[in-house]
């Protein structure tokens, strides 16, 4: 026999399969066969006991929607198996994912470290809401992995990076980044919104926690909010007693620890049963239901992105009107190799270019689009146009705009799954009446 066919165990599917039927099975009662959506509040207790064992957590189960929803649980279920994480938990959005994660593992007066290039909106909630928590975030370039190990200090207690950064076209190498993690006893945190786990899986390179914005990519149809926290069940939180969160007895719970207890999944399970339970941003039952649909055709769907992304970003940068195109497709991205090493089924659909003419064609050439949209979204079945430094960045000054990769002759698109000669159609026109 070849040891091909003496392995035993379930079959290993593939991401597509898992995409579509991970978490989930015919209902037990009705056999409806898609997820129903559970729009539902609360959950009969069998007696006094049941009831008593949930609200301990000595006894999994479902007893009121803010703590957990059958519908939710699906997708729980569904983006921890893509992302070969151990378990999920969603949150109402990925700024609350990020809440949810950040409170279950800081005390005040603890640090963290982050690179610079995130989400706009991330830059904010480190840098001055979660300021006033008692929670300092320092920034680093993530361009040279070294800048995180300097920024350590006694207090540091994660590092926080995206692999493929929004507003896009710049890739970090997440390797040597694990690497100092590891040497200091800390967890590494990707936001992997902007990849998805199509195209990158961070858990694989040694991240500990994924945070996904799941109203990006994975529901994919811009009609819903959530977000996703996945833990990997491989961090050792009892290192170094720096977490003392997840290793010393919860006074809410009866002294229940939570690494001892839920060991691989222990994060996760604090997370729920504290950060959720008592700030209370749940994900609702239509959205993840939304969410689930979503998830089942990501791989189809990202395909056609990247590959409209690639074609629209060789149009743009033979085009006259344009000064330089940050997709790290084009062979002319220093970030090439990095995304062909982390991101080898494409690296993504959101990138900005910069226009010769500046501020002023900036803003004439997203009003003269017609199929793309302009809006503050990105991930969408529909092309996206922004001109940030007119919008989303208009507060910063002309300084601040360009350190934020948002100076004034910059345009971030969000490519679609539309029928691509539509889409340079679409570009072409309005680059001429800009
Ligand atoms: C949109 C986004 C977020 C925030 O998610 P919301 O669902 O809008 O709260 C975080 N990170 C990245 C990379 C994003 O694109």
């Amino acid at each position: 026999m070849s040891s091909e066919t003496e392995k035993s165990g379930p079959i290993e599917y593939g991401f597509e399969t898992r995409a579509v039927h991970a978490g989930a099975q015919p209902d037990p009662v009705t056999g409806a066969r898609a997820t129903p959506i559970y729009q539902t509040t609360s959950y009969v207790f069998d007696d006094t006991e049941h009831a008593a064992d949930l609200f301990n957590l000595s006894r999994f189960g479902f007893l009121y929607s803010r703590l957990g929803n059958p519908t939710v649980s699906v997708l729980e279920e569904r983006v921890a198996n893509l992302e070969d994480g151990r378990a999920g938990l969603a949150a109402a959005s990925g700024h609350a994912a990020q809440f949810l994660t950040f409170f279950t593992l800081l005390e005040p007066g603890d640090e963290f470290i982050a690179s610079r290039n995130l989400y706009g909106g991330s830059v904010t909630q480190f840098g001055l809401s979660f300021k006033r928590l008692g929670w300092t975030c320092h920034f680093v370039d993530p361009a040279d992995p070294e800048n995180f190990r300097e920024a350590l200090t006694p207090k540091t207690k994660a590092i926080f990076l995206e692999v493929l950064a929004n507003p896009g076209g710049i890739v970090v190498d997440l390797e040597p980044v694990v690497e100092i993690a590891g040497e200091a006893g800390i967890p590494v945190i990707v936001d992997n919104t902007m990849a998805s786990p199509y195209l990158c899986q961070p858990i694989r390179w040694g991240a500990d926690i994924v945070i996904h914005s799941t109203t990006k990519y994975l529901s994919g149809h811009g009609n819903s909010m959530g977000g996703v926290i996945v833990e990997s069940g491989k961090f050792d939180w009892l290192q170094g007693g720096r977490f003392p969160g997840m290793t010393e007895p919860d006074p809410a719970y009866h002294g229940l620890t939570f690494y001892e207890t839920f060991g691989d999944f222990g994060f996760t399970t604090k997370a729920r049963a504290v950060a959720l339970r008592d700030f209370g941003p749940t994900m609702a039952p239509l959205n993840a239901f939304l969410t689930i649909t979503g998830i089942e055709t990501l791989a189809l769907r990202m395909d056609r992105h990247v590959s409209n992304a690639q074609t629209v970003a060789g149009f743009l940068e033979a085009h006259p009107a344009v000064d330089w195109v940050s997709y790290a497709g084009l062979a002319s991205s220093p970030y090439r190799d990095l995304a062909a090493k982390y991101l080898p089924n494409g690296p993504g659909a959101t990138f900005t270019f910069g226009l010769k003419g500046g501020f002023d064609a900036g803003v004439k050439m997203v009003e003269a689009c017609e199929l793309f949209s302009h809006l503050a979204n990105i991930g969408d079945t529909r092309s996206l146009i922004i001109h940030p430094a007119s919008t989303t960045h208009r507060q910063l000054t002309e300084e601040q705009q360009i350190a934020a990769g948002a100076g004034p002759d910059v345009i971030r698109l969000s490519i679609g799954i539309e029928n691509a000669d539509d889409i340079l159609r679409d570009l072409d026109q309005a680059l001429s009446a800009a």
